[in-house]
C-alpha cells in the first residue's frame, strides 16, 4: 500500500490511478487530494515499477 504523506491515509495500489506530468509520477490521495510523489524503480528499462520514495 501507499501512504499519503500529508494525511497518513493508507491507499491500496488498486484504489488510485498513478499519473504522470512534467515533474514525474504521482498519485492523488483520495482523502485529501495531496499530490504524493512516486518514482519508477524499474531497472530493466522495459517497463514501469512505481514505488513511493521513503523520504
Ligand atoms: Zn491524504
Amino acid at each position: 500500500m501507499w501512504k499519503c504523506k500529508k494525511c497518513g491515509l493508507l491507499v491500496m495500489f488498486s484504489a488510485v490511478d498513478p499519473e504522470v506530468d512534467a515533474d514525474g509520477c504521482y498519485f492523488l490521495c483520495p482523502g485529501c487530494e495531496h499530490r504524493n510523489k512516486l518514482e519508477n524503480v524499474d531497472k530493466s528499462g522495459e517497463g514501469i515499477a512505481l514505488a513511493q520514495p521513503s523520504d
